[in-house]
């Protein structure tokens, strides 16, 4: 729409271009859209990010005696445009008087304001006092505005919305664009039915957007956000996202799965008997709730969460022997190649020959790939683990009935996705270690059915946890010496994060080296992230075979490894890992009949804080308690470490803070699901809600 397509009869709406509003030329409309801010309606939702309470003004006899920026109203008695001699600046100086005294107004390297002030205007002006060299009071670069005599519709004395800054145009040009824009609000369409507003209860739209441009007062739950605006706002961003999950899962509900799958004595029979250990009371109810999945027309789709070694493989393997014995595939992912190799072996220890199964990872080599692509194709593979490499392209099954995914916080949802696209509705069942906050696992997995194994496999003691200062490592070296002296294993591990693409070895190494000088008699190995899969293979198959005591490592290990016999776990410099991360760690020993524990070194010179957070992990043992404190900590963004996680990020709402809206709008957003008591899906989504927009159109 061009310029003059909208005349001054034509109300502004919502749809309105940016650059039809009055101030907006071609340059900063590309700035503005720069910043997303295209339409009225995306300017509605641009909110102030904090307020100046502008109404008061001060008597300019009384300044001096004031600390803070204040407001002035007043007449300019002269004007004067200069230029600095030393370094060539324009500086412009006016005088205000406000019938009390006079105050310097000084302006720099902005001629243009010359033509702007003048003598005699009457000015309403915002700014920070100071006395200049020459002792007499001044402010520089003020906020100002001109006034009338009667003061009506000034701005600048009133609650005046400060916006985050759009791409270096001026805070007042932003106020000024935005305040047109508001006009439109009266027209904007609100998402919500009003049974639905109700239900929730929130205010209504409109009158949400106009008191968090316009507050009325400056209420302490303005600046904690906890209005009822706030909230309207919150609600709404968190039910769109929940209503997109549902209606996905809707969509994906109505399609029948072509298999059938049965169970029957002789499966059971087969189960039994290649079981090593009779499954905890947890293990059989999660088994139950996968099995009846498997058997139900609607494909599954199932996040398992367990603590670290409640013994979730075990219970995805029988799902998967259920699929294959049924004459379909399954397929596992595991996060790292280790991982994938340590399931590996285990699966074919449990199995032998009875269930054929092939690895793939990035590591494969061609001439191995191709045989294993064809096989797969064929049916003649059974069970593929595997890397991101099962999401390739040429990787195809005949029959894929169930896809699992192992330590799933490491995948994200298009991952998922991928996979889940490979088989003609396979069932999917994905497992955490990592224990998900209740909040959080609501709004990653809102389309998910959640078990929960709550219970560990019988035997284990307890891992007792200490933490140490750095100037006890010796002291704990000769600890760590006696224990394997009595026959234990220990891991230490350094504070390399293996996310990072280019990895500084540097501490891991020069940390090997102190470990190999501290244990001249001992068997050291070292474990990194970026040796070729086949030397870390090696590694850890000598460390489970015993022929390394000491394993040095970086966070490889965190995940999901499984050697009963090590006993100790060192974590380095402990203070710069996240607490679930620790947890995991930690989740690597007290895993045999040993008692187990796990020492903390942390930085001499760490804050109270971190001391805090360390000793408060100290006395948690329980997973979902260490996660809970880690989310407050850390927040969500954070809770899984940099790399991508599926975690949506919200624009209004916080996933801890606002959790129990979260529920709210999930309870409301599956009743309107089912119902189709939602308003348009479209209008929940401008300027609020990206992620579950993502989520709708699937990456
Ligand atoms: P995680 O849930 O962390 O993936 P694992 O599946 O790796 O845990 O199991 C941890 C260890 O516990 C493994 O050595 C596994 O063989 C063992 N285990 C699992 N279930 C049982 C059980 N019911 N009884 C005894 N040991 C078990
Ligand atoms: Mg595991």
């Amino acid at each position: 729409m061009s310029r003059a397509a909208r005349d001054q009869w034509t109300p502004i709406g919502p749809e309105t271009s940016v650059r039809n509003l009055r101030g907006v030329g071609e340059g900063r409309a590309a700035l503005f859209e720069a910043c997303g801010l295209r339409t009225a309606r995306d300017l509605l939702f641009w909110f102030p990010h904090r307020y100046e309470d502008r109404r008061n003004p001060t008597r300019v006899c009384d300044l001096g005696e004031t600390s803070g920026p204040v407001l002035l109203r007043g007449r300019i008695l002269s004007a004067h445009l200069k230029t600095s001699p030393v370094r060539r600046m324009s500086i412009f100086e006016t005088i205000l008087d406000d019938s009390t005294g006079t105050v310097m107004l000084v302006w720099f390297n902005q001629p243009w304001l010359a033509e702007k002030i003048m003598k005699g205007d009457r000015l309403a002006i915002y700014g920070q006092p100071r006395f200049s060299q020459r002792n007499r009071l001044q402010i520089d670069s003020p906020a100002w505005e001109k006034i009338d005599d009667t003061g009506v519709g000034e701005t600048e004395g009133a609650i005046v919305p400060i916006y985050p800054p759009v791409n270096g145009i001026y805070t007042k040009s932003v106020r000024n664009v935005i305040q047109q824009a508001l006009e439109s609000v009266s027209r904007l369409e609100d998402p919500f039915p009003p049974l639905l507003a109700k239900r929730l209860g929130v205010i209504p739209l409109s009158e949400a957007i106009l008191s968090l441009h316009h507050p009325r007062e400056l209420t302490p739950e303005l600046a904690t956000l906890e209005t009822p605006a706030h909230r309207r706002l919150i609600v709404q961003e968190f039910f769109a996202f929940q209503l997109a999950l549902r209606l996905r899962r809707a969509s994906e509900e109505v399609k029948r799965k072509q298999r059938r799958i049965a169970i029957d004595d002789e499966l059971r029979a087969s189960v039994r008997e290649v079981l090593p250990f009779r499954l905890t009371g947890a293990q059989k109810r999660v088994l139950r709730e996968i099995a009846g999945d498997l058997q139900a027309e609607e494909p599954m789709y199932r996040l398992l969460q367990g603590d670290v070694g409640s013994g979730k493989t075990i219970v995805a393997l029988i799902a998967a022997m259920i699929v294959i014995r049924n004459g379909h595939q399954a397929a596992l992912m595991a996060p790292t190649e280790i991982l994938a190799g340590q399931h590996e072996e285990r699966i074919r220890q449990l199995l032998g020959d009875k269930v054929r199964v092939a690895r793939l990872t990035g590591s494969t080599s061609a001439a191995e790939r191709r045989p294993i692509l064809a096989a797969l194709a064929a049916g003649e593979i059974d069970l593929l683990i595997g890397t991101h490499a099962l999401l390739e392209k040429p990787v195809e099954f005949r029959s894929l009935g169930l896809a699992i995914v192992d330590e799933q916080h490491r995948f994200g949802v298009v991952q998922r996705q991928r996979l889940f696209e490979k088989g003609r509705l396979p069932d999917v069942l994905v497992m955490t270690a990592t224990p998900i906050p209740r909040s959080l696992a609501i709004a990653m997995y809102g389309d998910l059915e959640l078990s929960v194994i709550d219970e560990l496999p019988p035997g284990r003691t307890p891992v007792r946890t200490i933490v140490r200062g750095t100037n006890r490592l010796a002291k704990v070296f000769r600890f760590i010496e006696e224990e394997i002296a009595a026959g234990a294993q220990a891991y230490i591990v350094f504070p390399i994060i293996e996310e990072s693409e280019k990895l500084d070895l540097t501490p891991l190494v020069a940390g090997e080296e102190r470990v190999r000088a501290a244990f001249t008699g001992r068997r050291v190995g070292v474990l990194h992230g970026r040796m070729p899969p086949n030397q870390k293979q090696q590694v850890m198959a000598q460390f489970k075979r015993g022929e390394i005591d000491i394993l040095v490592s970086t966070t490889v290990i965190e995940v999901g490894i499984d050697v009963p016999a090590a006993s100790v776990m060192v974590i380095v410099d402990a203070d710069r890992f996240g607490l679930s991360q620790l947890h995991q760690l930690r989740g690597r020993v007290g895993r045999g009949s040993r008692k187990s524990l796990c020492i903390l070194i942390r930085d001499e010179g760490a804050s109270e804080e971190t001391k805090a957070r360390l000793r408060s992990f100290e006395s948690t043992r329980d997973g979902f308690e260490v996660a809970e404190k880690d989310l407050e900590i850390r927040g969500p963004g954070d809770f899984f470490g940099t790399r991508q996680s599926g975690v949506p990020r919200f624009r209004f709402g916080h996933l801890i803070r606002d959790h129990e809206l979260m529920e709210i709008a999930r309870e409301a957003a599956i009743e309107a699901a089912e119902k189709g008591t939602y308003g348009d899906l479209d209008a929940l989504a401008p300027g609020v809600l990206e992620s579950g927009k993502q989520l709708r159109e699937r990456d």
